[in-house]
């Protein structure tokens, strides 16, 4: 009875509009629209490193809110559809495969079925799109019904553009909408950790300058395009104290201070390349937002896992780009709710009261025709991994620059189960955040996507201070590790490694052979152990179960995380100490 009490009532208030207040609306901004008679704009829809994460994830919150997932951006891709018809680009900047226990249990299938759902339109190569060997891509492509966008990655060994064996990919793309040509170039930065596969055996990556600015020269006066614009797997981070680069908003303004340009490809290449090379870029890799503008060309990212996405209006005069007025929409939150005074769904306002919410005038719901063609095969075997691990956890665990809560947690469960000594993992190893209240076993597939194996090896403690010292100072510091502790001493400005200890505060000897337990990417020389085995060939291996199997099983037997176990609230007490 109260069912179809509520049923009338819906359809009723439906009629009267009573609903409409229900709905918060996002794009309070003016933003640009396809009626505009000043110019032609083509919007860019942008999505980049989704790390396999095809369904939403649920928040417990006072409103329960749930973000990412394909079914979220499917509506908001419909939404774009229903204001510019068929007269919009859709591109993704990469790092599509590894992450989401979805992506590891279909092999990577379920994310290739949501871009051709959604039909992309073009995609650059990100680096974990490698993890698994160039045949696992290569598979990924050939099942892909859009063309992957790579100008400089090369046969390594004739340097010919036959790079790869399936031939789904190009040099560069030209598409065009309400008659004007839009020329893509695609790019994938040379990553060192290539050298663990094959990756470099089979392919050779190019630098920006010697084939980008070729081929935009080659797109402007040969294929006569009126834009070139770039996906790149690779970004510039920039930041803000402000909190409001997390915000949704439209920007069109040159907002490029307190970025992280140092030694970057992209930067320099912008900064250094004439004007009209390329007109927007359409980056990753960097999990930042960003939506800044160097020497007056947009740099769009977004952060991981599909939280939130952008869209570049590029306005046409007489089908000429007018570049000074390009706006930039975003980041747009990929929520099935928000926050009526931030606009975003965030668990900072796990307090406050979340609503669903328009786009554009379309309302943002779950989108059937997704669900229904790609996701809802995957529904039963994702079930398994909503299996119960953990209790309660009291506390927001993800990688941060040092010590985190969820690298004390998981380099404790390795050394226990290993009875090792010490043991060390690298912050890279964690891909997720796990927010209070219960934990799942899709959870520990989502924070360890790897399928790492956990090894143990030996170090005298000469060598343990030779190692930490090149770790803890490397590019990938700091290194999460339990059983010592790291005592470090700024001297000009540089934190060097001053004593290291056992957790009882007495220093480690120097003589005596210690056993350490890893990962296999570690130890096989992954991050700055690299530079280890330049000097130290590992000693007395053995080899351990997964690192999830290994996760799982401790959290079964502690059953409540409590934040304080791992991480002591007075700095000096903590495992790396900073004096
Ligand atoms: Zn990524």
């Amino acid at each position: 009875m109260a069912n179809l009490f509520n049923l009338i009532y819906g359809i009723l208030s439906f009629i009267l509009g009573l609903n409409k207040n229900k709905y918060i609306n996002l794009s309070e901004y003016k933003y640009p629209s396809p009626k505009d008679k000043e110019y032609t704009y083509i919007p860019i829809i942008e999505t980049t490193d989704l790390h396999g994460y095809g369904f939403q994830r649920e928040i417990e919150s006072k409103s329960n809110f749930s973000y990412g997932g394909a079914s979220l951006l499917s509506s908001y891709i419909e939404a774009i559809r229903n204001e510019w018809g068929d007269n919009f680009l859709y591109l993704d900047a990469g790092d599509k495969y590894k992450g989401g226990v979805e992506s590891t249990i279909s092999n990577g299938t379920i994310m290739t079925e949501i871009f051709n759902h959604e039909n992309l339109d073009a995609s650059a190569i990100g680096n974990h799109e490698f993890d698994n060997g160039v045949s696992f891509f290569e598979k990924q492509m050939e099942s892909s019904k859009t063309f992957w966008i790579t100008t400089n990655i090369r046969n390594a060994n004739n340097n010919s553009t036959d790079a790869f064996n399936v031939k789904k990919y190009l040099q560069k793309k030209i598409i065009i909408k309400k008659g004007i040509k839009i020329g893509i170039l695609g790019y994938t930065p040379l990553f060192t950790y290539y050298a663990e596969n094959d990756v470099l055996k089979k392919l050779n990556f190019l630098k920006m300058k010697d084939t980008i600015l070729d081929e935009s020269k080659r797109l402007r006066e040969q294929d006569k395009v009126n834009s070139v614009i770039l996906i790149i797997h690779y970004g510039i981070e920039c930041y803000s104290d402000s909190q409001d680069i997390g915000i949704y908003n439209i920007s069109h303004s040159q907002n490029n201070q307190n970025c992280n340009i140092n030694n970057n490809e992209l930067y320099d290449f912008l900064m250094n390349s004439p004007i009209g090379t390329i007109d927007a870029v359409f980056g990753g890799h960097v999990h930042y937002p960003g939506h800044h503008f160097f020497n007056g060309i947009p740099v769009i990212h977004s952060k991981d896992r599909g939280v939130h996405f952008h869209i570049a209006y590029l306005p046409f005069k007489d089908n000429k780009l007018v570049r000074e007025k390009i706006q930039v929409e975003g980041p747009i939150p990929l929520c099935d709710k928000i926050s009526n005074s931030t606009k975003k769904c965030s668990y900072d306002n796990k307090d406050e009261e979340m609503y669903p919410f328009t786009f554009h005038n379309s309302i943002i719901r779950y989108n059937e025709k997704i669900e229904r063609n790609v996701l809802n095969k995957y529904n039963k075997e994702m079930l398994k991994y909503k299996k119960f691990i953990c209790n309660n956890n009291d506390a927001i665990l993800e990688r941060v620059k040092e010590e985190s809560v969820i690298g004390n947690l998981e380099t404790d469960a390795i050394r226990i189960k290993t009875k090792a000594d010490f043991s060390i993992i690298n912050n890279g190893a964690f891909r997720t955040i796990w927010y209070p209240g219960k934990i799942y076993l899709k959870d520990i597939y989502d924070m360890n996507p790897f399928q790492s194996n956990i090894v143990t090896f030996e170090m005298n403690g000469e060598e343990i201070y030779k190692a930490m010292n090149i770790l803890q100072n490397g590019e990938k510091k700091y290194y999460a590790i339990s059983g010592m502790k790291i005592y470090f001493k700024k001297v000009n400005g540089i934190f060097n490694i001053e004593k290291i200890t056992l957790n009882n505060d007495q220093e480690i000897d120097r003589k005596k052979n210690y056993i350490i337990a890893t990962t296999n990417f570690i130890l096989g020389g992954g991050d700055d152990f690299k530079d280890v085995l330049k000097w130290y060939t590992p000693r007395n291996k053995k080899s351990f179960d997964l690192l999830i199997s290994i996760i799982e099983e401790y959290l079964i037997n502690v059953k409540d995380i409590k934040k304080a176990n791992y991480y002591d609230s007075d700095p000096s007490k903590r495992r790396l100490i900073f004096k």
